[in-house]
Order: C-alpha cells, then sequence, then structure tokens
C-alpha cells in the first residue's frame, strides 16, 4: 500500500494539490524564503487576502495556522501557519513546531480538502535545525494522520537537498517499521 506520506523535491508554489502551507511569520504581510515565493506565484490577491485576516484577527501567534485564498496558484487554498524562531531549542520551538503542523492538518480537515503540502517549517530563515525539524515535522503528521483519515494525501516538499535526504529517510524508515 502507498504511504499517505510522500516526499517531493522541488517547489512548492507548482503543486497541484487543495491546500500549500505557507511558513509565514506573525504579521502574515509576506516576507523572504517560501513565503516570498508564495506571494509571488500567487500574485496580490494574497497579500489582500492576508490583510482581511490581519484586520479581523491581528497577529498570527507562533504554532498557529489561518487560512486564505490561493490566488494565481494551482492550489485551491494556503494555509498561513508560524513556525517558531530558533533560539537554542529551551524556549518551547519543538512543541512550536509540532503545533504549527498539527493546527494546519486540523484547518485543512475542517475544510475538507484531501491533499496538502507541506515545507520545512522553520528551517530558513528561522534557523531551525533541519534534522530535527524532519523529526518533528513527520512524526507530527504521521500520529495526525493515523487516527483520521483526511487528509489523505500529505506530500513534505522538500527545495533544498539536505531536507530532501533527511525526510526521504524519514519515510523509508517508517516504510520498514512493521505493521502493528
Ligand atoms: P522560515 O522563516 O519558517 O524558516 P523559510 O522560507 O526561510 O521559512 O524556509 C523554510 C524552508 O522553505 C527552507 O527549508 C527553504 O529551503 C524552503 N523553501 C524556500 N523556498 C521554497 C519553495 N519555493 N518551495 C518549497 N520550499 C521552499
Amino acid at each position: 500500500m502507498q504511504s499517505r506520506i510522500q516526499v517531493i523535491r522541488g517547489d512548492i508554489t507548482t503543486m497541484q494539490v487543495d491546500v500549500i502551507v505557507n511558513a509565514a511569520n506573525s504579521s502574515l504581510m509576506g516576507g523572504g524564503g517560501v513565503d516570498g515565493a508564495i506571494h509571488r506565484a500567487a500574485g496580490p490577491a494574497l497579500l489582500e487576502a492576508c490583510k482581511v485576516v490581519r484586520q479581523q484577527q491581528g497577529e498570527c501567534a507562533p504554532g498557529h495556522a489561518v487560512i486564505t485564498l490561493a490566488g494565481n496558484l494551482p492550489a485551491k487554498a494556503v494555509i498561513h501557519t508560524v513556525g517558531p524562531i530558533w533560539r537554542g531549542g529551551e524556549h518551547n520551538e519543538a512543541r512550536l513546531l509540532e503545533d504549527a503542523y498539527r493546527n494546519s492538518l486540523q484547518l485543512a480537515r475542517d475544510n475538507d480538502f484531501h491533499s496538502i503540502a507541506f515545507p520545512a517549517i522553520s528551517t530558513g530563515i528561522y534557523g531551525y535545525p533541519k534534522a530535527a525539524a524532519a523529526e518533528i515535522a513527520f512524526h507530527a503528521v504521521s500520529d495526525y494522520i493515523t487516527r483520521r483519515p483526511q487528509p489523505e494525501q500529505i506530500y513534505f516538499v522538500c527545495y533544498d537537498e539536505e531536507n530532501a535526504g533527511l525526510y526521504e529517510r524519514l519515510l523509508t524508515q517508517q516504510g520498514d517499521e512493521p505493521v502493528a
């Protein structure tokens, strides 16, 4: 049986899925890295939608997630979640990173989405060590989906080689585990 989790090397803005996840910052006003790439590909409608969310509910705290339209992207919607900034590991970073994945999955479920694509949240500008972040991401998602049929398909989209290698290894390890 094919895993519900797949690892893709490439650019998340090209993903033809129900919803892609943006590693946003709390302002929701765009930024560098994957956030910038998503806003560029989506066009100005995305920033307008983010401004509406900001007006309605203020900033998005680390670990939380909000949803908007997707403008010109092939996806139907964008979930904006805010990962933690790495500050040495003693500032609740692991918990906040796990929350970012779990709350994004929950929003996808609430919107009846079947497929979702994640970037490696916090592993760029926010400086989270990639191996530790990959473990958290993979286990948060695996744990969430074992008890829920939706979303059916989860893609980890890795833009850099290091993340791709880490996620591919985690997926292989999972495949090797005996089925309970
Ligand atoms: P953060 O501020 O959460 O660290 P970044 O955007 O700086 O967010 O980086 C998060 C991850 O997104 C990094 O691993 C980076 O390689 C990756 N990334 C950058 N551009 C893209 C893209 N177009 N598609 C998928 N991942 C991307």
